[in-house]
């Protein structure tokens, strides 16, 4: 960017709520089924139908203000947002106005090389509208309304974000929070989650926002940041060539990483909001919310920094470990059973993922019992076996069996030989069979030692006590 100007961004986010059922109605919400069959005459917007509030979207948008640290509306009023539009029957669409569920609160994000926090403005509830589809038919554009009617939250920033980098890492986030949150399942390919970024820029220095202009419907984190990196280049641009910036509508080309205007906004649109005569009030208690409160999840935040504080973790770790949190649930059952706590870390961030992932399995599905990792990871402190053919050799036996490692090492014969005679005989083969290195390691070139103590684990396939082992060739050498 040129160093003259600063970005500014606010991000609309639209999350599709994973309800059974639409927000006012019952029809399913199911993803994918054959177009036009859930829609009772409410979706479909009949003269005289009534619509009734979805109680688990409630509680999920709730959900989300409170892990936001929002400020809970008690008294909810719906809106009438009327404008036309073919794949919306009623000619309105139900969403808040006045009353958003949610207000203020904020999402940590990463920021260079610390954290910073992105304030939100609102959060609010609102049905989607059906689906255009302009693609299938030569002449007409087709209409899915089994999409219209599904209950969203739309969470929108302060204009607090200063970078496409930064709206990346906010829509990361956010997508993040939905899941642990099981409120949406974050899958941007079939638009459960949706994007609006609004750029504008200004001078460096400058406190007043310049003109924004809005990106309408991004569907994948990468085109979030394409679009905001194409709208800053371009818009640095207007304004260098002595242009104006039009506030206007836009939308992204995703072929070409390009955005193309689709509506000049001269004024702010007027969609004659009023509260919904058919939906009363909907007023949430003090006791509600507080039962909400308290079935919320241990959130990433909070756990990285426990996992730092409380399990001596590096932020590295801990990090990783909060991506997941069938991760988090398995850390904390392996925990009861063992204090070696980065050993831990390290096996399900290292032999564990990788073994999962060659099998096609998340850790949901991993079928090892904590008790027998604890076990594990024993029997590599104590010497017994080494990490490497713990790894390698006894974890995917177990994985699939009930039995307890020590048993599995001892049948395949994979204990540690500490017996010094035994070793004593693969570091006499080791330095016989290298007489020249043997010479140059006397001569002074001690890092040469790796490559005894290698030999040596050859040779014993494993079994040799590295520590043993690295002992005896020491006091043979020197000798
Ligand atoms: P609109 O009425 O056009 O929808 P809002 O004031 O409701 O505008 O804001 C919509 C989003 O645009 C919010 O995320 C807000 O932070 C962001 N926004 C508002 N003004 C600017 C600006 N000048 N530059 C960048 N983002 C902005
Ligand atoms: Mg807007």
């Amino acid at each position: 960017m040129n160093g003259k100007y600063e970005a500014v961004i606010g991000l609309e986010v639209h999350a599709q709520l994973s309800t059974t059922s639409k927000l006012f109605c019952g029809d399913s919400t199911t993803f994918g089924a054959e177009p036009n069959t859930h829609v009772s005459p409410i979706t479909l917007g009949h003269p005289g139908t009534l619509p009734r509030v979805n109680k688990k979207a409630v509680e999920y948008a709730v959900k989300m203000g409170l892990a936001c640290g929002c400020e809970i509306e008690k008294k909810n009023w719906f809106a009438r947002k009327n404008y036309f539009y073919p794949d919306l029957p009623k000619g309105y669409q139900i969403s808040q106005h006045t009353t958003p569920i949610c207000k203020g609160g904020s999402i940590k994000i990463k920021s260079g090389d610390g954290e910073r926090s992105v304030r939100l403005n609102r959060i609010h509830l609102e049905e989607d509208a059906g689906k255009s589809i302009h693609d299938i038919d030569d002449r007409y554009t087709c209409i899915d309304l089994n999409r219209a009617g599904t209950p969203l939250i739309e969470i929108v920033t302060e204009p607090d974000i200063y970078s496409a980098e930064e709206a990346w890492q906010y829509v990361t986030e956010i997508r993040k929070l939905v899941r642990w949150l099981n409120i949406c399942d974050g899958n941007m390919e079939e638009g459960s989650l949706r994007c609006d970024a609004n750029v504008s820029i200004r001078l460096k220095g400058e406190t007043r926002l310049g003109t924004k202009v809005e990106v309408k419907n991004l569907n994948s984190i990468r085109n979030v940041k394409k679009a905001i990196e194409f709208e800053i280049d371009r818009m640095i641009a207007e304004v260098e060539a002595g242009n104006s910036i039009k506030q206007q509508t836009r939308s992204f080309d995703a072929a070409t990483d390009t955005t193309f205007a689709i509506r000049d906004k001269e004024e702010a649109n007027d969609y004659r909001y009023f509260p919904d005569p058919d939906l009363p009030a909907l007023v949430l208690s003090e006791s509600y919310i507080q039962a909400i409160q308290n079935a919320l999840p241990e959130l990433p935040a909070v756990l990285i920094h426990q996992y730092q504080q409380q399990y001596g973790l590096s932020l590295y770790d801990a990090a990783q470990l909060c991506e997941d949190k069938a991760m988090v649930a398995y850390f904390s059952k392996v925990i009861q059973h063992t204090s070696s706590y980065k050993a831990l870390a390290n096996w399900m961030l290292g032999p564990i993922r990788q073994y999962l992932n060659e099998h096609a399995l998340d850790f949901e599905q991993f079928r090892l019992q904590p008790q027998q990792l604890a076990a594990l990871i024993l029997l590599v402190e104590s010497g017994q076996v080494s990490f490497s053919v713990a790894a390698t050799r006894v974890l995917p036996v177990i994985a699939e069996s009930n039995e307890a490692p020590m048993a599995i090492a001892e049948k395949l014969q994979l204990l540690q030989v500490s017996d010094a005679s035994e070793l004593e005989k693969w570091v006499d083969e080791a330095l016989t069979s290298m007489p020249e290195k043997v010479a140059e390691y006397k001569k002074g070139k001690k890092g040469l030692i790796g490559l005894f103590v290698g030999d040596v684990k050859k040779r014993s396939k494993g079994k040799a006590d590295p520590k043993l082992v690295t002992q005896l060739l020491e006091t043979k050498l020197n000798n």
